[in-house]
């Protein structure tokens, strides 16, 4: 019965295929977050998903507010996905030739954003390494402005100061990172326009690009902050064109995510701002690894095979993911955005009521239908950057997971992580989690 009030407390199976893991693997894990390292504890191991809920090998049920951290926009194991998936598969996994679905998941892309030119990849990572790279090739400089706390996977030059992952680990940058790839990359503290400013004074001639989250979602949600109308991804866009830079805006997060044209459709649609490349992920794979760059029609004729820049993937445009993609896109309507931004107005505003009730000091941060808590002190009114991020009670987060956790409700397991919502996420998984919310504020007070 996932609605047990211990339905998250066995955890014999887990246990023994996590130390099964980490006899073969590093940490046990494939990706650092999953290990639980900031929280403590058991990671689960996920047997099977539907809708909004997650089931594991103990056979405990949790409300999923991870979403793959991100991707399943519609929920998981939706229906039309699903099908779709299976008929690509039955034709064939992978060609390494030109198919029609990745026109058509590229012609969706292109559709939705102001990208004019997209390119597909497998991962975010991928996207915004390659991005980088035309960015330089474009402009014939080698220095990148990026803010701390923003992530951008696990590129070299962009691992320095890298929120979530990099920040829950306390690590700053990553040894293996060669001096010289950290010393092309300036770190400023994010929606700090002094500082970027004085960056491009002392630096502007040799500044590629600068590349930022459409709006933060790696050290928590922290949006683009607004100085008399003008939100800082504008004034990134227009500082970078004015000193010949490029504006890579990065939607890997936020894109079909914070609304359904992504932090671009939020904000950068009525204010005027194009971002010159752009890179996206997550929700475009439909929970498979597939991801993109794109932007500029003049930039992108610099990409390989037409220009000089090299950039390939054996399973780039991979059939069944552009299949998953594609009709997640085409799902990704009006109507799933409105239900993605009442839910997650439910769970916020909930979440903030248990936790004042129990007199826990903490801030909701919203974007778009991405949103969520920081563990703050005292009257702290606002989250702006980094450095803000990082001074939250992380004793409380870990002991408001593990409650949630307990009650079957999966959340990120870092103080610095947006929590996702999707389709599925109906009225009796709100439920579950409203439930779940005064346990767990009081375990935090
Ligand atoms: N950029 C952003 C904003 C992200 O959130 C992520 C992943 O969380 C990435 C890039 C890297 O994507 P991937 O993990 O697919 O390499």
């Amino acid at each position: 019965d996932p609605t047990a009030p211990d339905s998250g407390s066995r955890v014999e199976a887990s246990a023994a295929l996590f130390e099964r893991a980490r006899a073969v693997t590093p940490g046990g894990v494939n990706s650092p977050v999953r290990a639980f390292s900031a929280v403590g504890g058991t990671p689960r191991f996920i047997e099977r998903a539907e809708g909004a809920w997650l089931h594991d090998a103990d056979g405990n049920a949790y409300v999923d507010l991870v979403c793959s951290w991100g991707p399943m926009l519609l929920g998981h194991s939706h229906p039309e996905v699903t099908a779709a998936v299976q008929a690509a598969v039955s034709r064939g996994t992978s060609y390494g030739t030109p198919t029609r679905a990745e026109v058509e998941l590229v012609e969706e892309i292109v559709g939705r954003t102001p990208a004019e030119r997209v390119r597909l990849v497998s991962s975010g990572t991928e996207a915004t390494m390659s991005a980088i790279r035309l960015a330089r090739g474009f402009t014939g400089r080698d220095l990148v402005v990026k803010f701390a706390g923003c992530y951008h996977g696990h590129v070299d030059a962009l691992l320095a100061a890298a929120g979530s992952g990099v920040a829950t680990h306390a690590v700053p940058g990553s040894p293996g990172v060669p001096e010289a790839v950290a010393a092309a990359t300036l770190v400023l503290p994010y929606n700090d326009r002094a500082a970027v400013e004085a960056a491009f004074a002392e630096h502007g001639d040799r500044i590629a690009c600068v590349i930022t989250e459409a709006a933060p979602g790696n050290m928590g949600v922290v949006p683009p902050a607004y100085v008399d109308g003008q939100g800082f991804n504008a004034f990134l866009s227009a500082t970078a064109r004015a000193h010949g830079a490029l504006f890579v805006s990065d939607e890997v997060m936020t894109g079909f995510r914070a609304s359904r044209q992504g932090q671009w459709g939020l904000d950068g649609a009525q204010e005027g701002w194009v971002p010159d490349l752009m890179t996206f992920g997550k929700v475009m794979g439909g929970g498979f690894p597939a991801a993109a760059f794109g932007g500029r029609a003049d930039v992108m004729a610099l990409l390989s095979p037409d220009g000089p820049v090299y950039q390939a993937g054996t399973l780039s445009g991979n059939p069944v993911a552009c299949a998953a993609g594609l009709t997640t896109l085409r799902l990704a309507t009006d109507d799933v955005y409105s239900h993605l931004d009442r839910t997650a107005t439910t769970l916020a505003d909930a979440a903030s009521e248990a936790l004042a009730a129990a007199g826990v000091p903490h801030l909701v941060q919203r974007n778009g239908t991405m949103f969520s808590l920081f563990f703050t002190d005292e009257g702290v009114t606002e989250v702006v950057d980094f450095a803000g991020a990082q001074a939250q009670a992380q004793h409380r987060f870990r002991a408001f997971f593990h409650a949630m956790l307990d009650q079957g409700v999966y959340l990120p397991p870092s103080a610095f992580e947006a929590w996702f919502v999707s389709a599925a996420h109906d009225e009796r998984a709100v439920e579950h989690v409203l439930a779940a919310l005064p346990a767990a504020a009081r375990a935090a007070a």
